[in-house]
This record gives C-alpha cells, structure tokens and sequence, in this order.
C-alpha cells in the first residue's frame, strides 16, 4: 500500500517528532506542545506500521479499544502522589510487550514466514529483548506493589490488593503448569513451570530480604545469559527461549524486591529504561526503525533522570540498588535534637509577613500529600497584591518523582518564573526574609552539609537556615524520607507551624486577610 520510501519518510517524520516533543517535554512552558508532538509522531509511526503490515485488523482494533479504555480511565483517575506506580506499571507493559514480539517473531521464524529469517541479528536482538523485556515486566510489577504497598509487607491487605497480590501469583502457577503439560515435562518446560512457580513464591513472600537473596540474583542472573547464549546456538528450540524469559523474570522480581519503597522512583526511571532497551531490541527482530529509535530515546533518558537523580541525592546507582537507606546507630536522637524547638500559629505568622519584603516558599512532599498547591497559589497572589516578593525554590528530588513540585506548581498555573532552582536560589538565602516550607524535610536539612556520616551527607539542599527567619509547615516532628531528625525545627531563627499542609495555609490566608 504504501512505496519502502514512503514508509521511511514517514518513519523518520515520527523519530523528529519524538526528538522535538523529547526536547520541549525539558520545559514546564513547552511541556503539554512538546507531549502533543510526540504524540502525533506515535500516531504517523503506528498508522504507517498498521499500513505495511498485512494483518487481520479486527484483533488490532480490539487491543487498541481495550488499551485507550485502560490509559484514559487511569490517567485520569490517577492521584498526583500515586503517578510513580502507575508509570511504573506501564514501563512493566512495554517490557511484557516486548517479549511477546520477541517469542511471536520467533515462532515466525520457525514457520520460514517471510522477511522473519533468523539471521544473527535477529538472534541476538531476539535474547535482548527476551531477558530485559522480562527483567523490566516483573521488576515494574514489583515495584508497582511495593508502592501500592501490597507486596513485601507484613499487614493486613484490602481486598482489592489481595485480589492483585494472590490473582498474580495464581496466574503464575497456572501458566506455569500449562506450559509444563502442553509441552510434554521435558527438562526445558519442566524449568519454565519451576521459574514461574518460584516468581509465584517470591511474589507472596511478605519479608523484602531473605538469607541468600544476593546468591539467587548472580545465580540466575548467569543461568539467564547461559540460557541466552544456547537460544542464539538453537533458535528452533522455542522453549529454551521461554524458559530463558522465565529466569530472567525472576532475576527481575529479585533486583526489585529488596528495594526500599521510597528509593522506588530511581528505580522507577531505570526500569523505563530498560523498557526502552527491549522496545529497541524488539526493533531488530522485527527490523523496524522507528521502534529502534523510539525505544533508544526511551533507554536514554531513562538513564540520564536515574543520573540526576541519584546525583541530586548524592547516591551512587549501586547504593540505591543495594544499599540501605535510613538512620544509623551514629543518627543523633530526636529527642535531643529537637531540645529548642519553638512553634507559631497562623495569626503570628500573618503579622510576620506584614513586615516582609522577599519571602520563599519551599514546598516538599507534605504539599503533595495535602494537595496545598492551589491554597499556595492563593496565599501567594495575596501577597503579591501587598507587595511582598513571592519566590519558589525547587529542589531536584523535593517530593516523590523528578519534576514532582513544578507538576503541582504548574497545575496551579503558578508562573513558571516564580520558579527557581536550587542553584540559583541559594546565593541570595541572606536576603531572604521569611522562607515558608511547606511539607519538606530533608531537602531542607542542614546535616547534609554538616554531618559527613549522615544519610543524606553531601546531598545538596536548599539553604533555608540561611534566611532571616524560616517557618516549616508540617503534621509533627516526624522524619521525611530519610528517617532522621531535622536541626533546622530546633534553630534560632526558626519557628515550626504545626498541621496539614492545606489547612495551615487557608488559616494563614484568612489570618492575612484579617488583619489588613
Ligand atoms: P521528605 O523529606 O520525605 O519529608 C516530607 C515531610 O512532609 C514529612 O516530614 C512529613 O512530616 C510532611 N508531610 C506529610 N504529609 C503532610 C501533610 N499532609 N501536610 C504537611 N506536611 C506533611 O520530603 P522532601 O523534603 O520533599 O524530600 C524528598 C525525599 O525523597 C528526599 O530524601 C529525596 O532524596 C527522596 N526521593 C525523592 C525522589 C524524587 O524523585 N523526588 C526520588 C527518590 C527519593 P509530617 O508527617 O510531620 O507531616
């Protein structure tokens, strides 16, 4: 239907589109454009794949119903604060996607079908996809369950989590069984049923760390290349090729299963990377390029926001992945710490403002969990109607996810120059006169640049103890993410507003409005 140059014109439009639309998505102001540019650049590549392909539609049709029903349904009904598991579920899809194009070609291949010969290439780039498509699918569902908390936990589960947690495990064993009978109990199949029951077993364990988990990794993880390299020797022998993927799916679920829930987004972000890696692989086997290119920008970028990320904690990638994070036996303790800790109520605050001139806000992952965005967008329209500067200082990891605190920011409409990064608000922290945190913590704790045995040592953070005078606005005294305690609560120039994000910042607009 369509001439090879067509085909590659049209190819090639789509990966610009994606390069174009990859590019804006660096910018709040050019984001939403930038994500419509990709999304046409996926219309043309999908259409013009559908085209050349001779294929019965109705089946494409039905998954693409299916699919739109299941993306617009959840993207919608998605809270801010659970978007790293949803991403994290469809990083899995794309990875599971992947093997089943992988195993399809294959059998594909095994039928002499044409333009399906298995050549080296497809070979090679059949095993790549296979192992991290695999890796990525059950990795993504491990970390999908551990922030849905319902993996790896030792309380009592709502129904719906177990109903997830038990029906996958059970899909597992059945599929496992299926295949070992359907294929006769040779050694190969007999090894595909014993890997899925294993993820099955894994998947119930209520414990993220158990003795010898580190063996199992290396084991399977060398049985997984091992196997890799006798599919690519006997490519007609499919179900080494199924029980290469079921090994290296349990290599993924033991990666991620030790995980602790709050290092999860770093994962996150390298599991859609590898998600990228096997979409690119999958581009071989079925030697498309657009695929090939798309799943390279996907594997790219995924490895450059793991980067920053870890760079903005000041953690290596190793130490994310097998590292533990939290306070240590050299940890000062709280009680001690917080020995000065003064508190303040709205009014007070009020009356403070009325005498700034430059007042900072840093929000944190207490203004994600209270949804104070628009309570801050309010607060600070009426200050800059008094005349007051009204700034917004942004740390790279403030929240849960990258770009966590200018998404909300931005769903606010709060101007995108009212944002400032971290480097650039620093050097002016003297001039400051009140800094407002709203729901942060460690990305305000002075230990990471006093303490060289913290956790958080040498990770850079906003210099809020600088300024004139600093307000935190939290529930309690209770730890951030990295479990320890706070100085910056019990400092001179500081004063703790105690309560929920939201709440503290309606009562401190309508305490403004009262006294002017
Ligand atoms: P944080 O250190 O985790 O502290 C958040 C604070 O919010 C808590 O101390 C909590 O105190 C408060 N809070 C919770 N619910 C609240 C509510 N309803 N109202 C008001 N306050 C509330 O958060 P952060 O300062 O944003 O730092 C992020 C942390 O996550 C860093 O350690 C970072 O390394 C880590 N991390 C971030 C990413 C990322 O991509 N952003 C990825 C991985 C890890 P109370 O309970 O007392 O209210």
């Amino acid at each position: 239907m369509l001439s090879l140059e067509m085909e590659n014109f049209a190819y090639l439009l789509a990966s610009v589109l994606f390069i174009i639309g990859l590019k804006g998505l660096a910018h709040p102001r050019t984001a939403v454009r930038g994500n419509r540019l990709a999304a046409v650049g996926m219309l043309i590549a999908t259409v013009v794949t559908l085209l050349i392909a001779n294929m019965e539609y109705q089946y494409i049709i039905i998954g693409v119903a299916i699919g739109t029903v299941i993306g617009a349904v959840s993207a919608m009904k998605v809270k801010m604060t659970a978007m790293p598991e949803m991403v994290g579920l469809f990083n899995g899809f794309g990875g599971g996607a992947s093997v089943l194009v992988a195993g399809a070609a294959l059998i594909a291949s095994l039928m002499h079908a044409a333009g399906h010969e298995a050549d080296m290439q497809m070979k090679i780039a059949t095993v790549a996809s296979g192992i991290v498509g695999s890796i990525t699918f059950f990795g993504s569902y491990v970390a999908f369950g551990k922030l849905a908390e319902f993996l790896a936990v030792k309380w009592k589960l709502h129904t719906w989590q177990k109903v997830i947690k038990y029906g996958f495990s059970l899909i597992m064993i059945l599929l496992g069984l299926w295949f070992g009978y359907v294929e006769g109990w040779g050694p190969v199949p007999i090894g595909v049923t014993v890997s899925a029951f294993l993820i099955a077993l894994l998947l119930w364990n209520k414990k993220d760390r158990f003795p010898g988990m580190n063996i199992m990794k290396i084991i399977f993880g060398i049985a997984s290349v091992v196997l890799a390299v006798m599919v690519v020797m006997h490519p007609e022998n499919l179900n080494l090729f199924w029980l290469m993927v079921g090994v290296a799916g349990v290599v993924g679920v033991l990666l991620t299963f030790s995980i602790g829930g709050a290092d999860m987004p770093v994962v996150i972000a390298l599991l859609n990377s590898y998600s990228g890696i096997a979409a690119a692989a999958t581009g071989f086997v079925i030697d498309n390029n657009v695929l090939i290119i798309s799943g390279s920008l996907v594997g790219a970028s995924g490895i450059i926001l793991t980067r920053i990320m870890c760079k903005a904690m000041n953690r290596s990638l190793t130490n994310v992945l097998f590292g533990v994070m939290g306070p240590t036996s050299e940890t000062p303790d709280a009680d001690e710490v917080y020995k000065t800790v003064k508190s303040t109520s709205a009014e007070e605050l009020a009356i403070m403002l009325e005498t700034a001139q430059r007042v900072v806000i840093v929000p944190g992952y207490g203004m994600a969990v209270s949804q104070a965005q628009y309570a801050v967008r309010d607060l600070t329209n009426l200050l800059t109607s008094k005349g007051i500067e009204v700034e917004f200082a942004i740390h790279p990891v403030a929240g849960r996810m990258p770009g966590h605190m200018n998404v909300l920011l931005a769903e606010a409409n709060i101007p995108y120059d009212q944002l400032k990064e971290m480097d650039e608000i620093n050097p002016t922290m003297q001039t400051v006169d009140v800094a407002i945190v709203l729901g942060a913590n460690d990305v305000v704790n002075p230990v990471a640049r006093t303490d060289p045995k913290s956790p958080i040592a040498g990770m850079p953070i906003i210099d809020v103890d600088k300024a004139r005078t600093s307000v935190v606005i939290k529930r309690s005294l209770s730890p951030g993410f990295a479990g320890i305690p706070n100085p910056l609560f019990a400092a001179e120039n500081n004063l703790m507003y105690f309560g929920d994000g939201k709440k503290a910042i309606l009562d401190l607009i309508a305490a403004i409005k009262e006294s002017s």
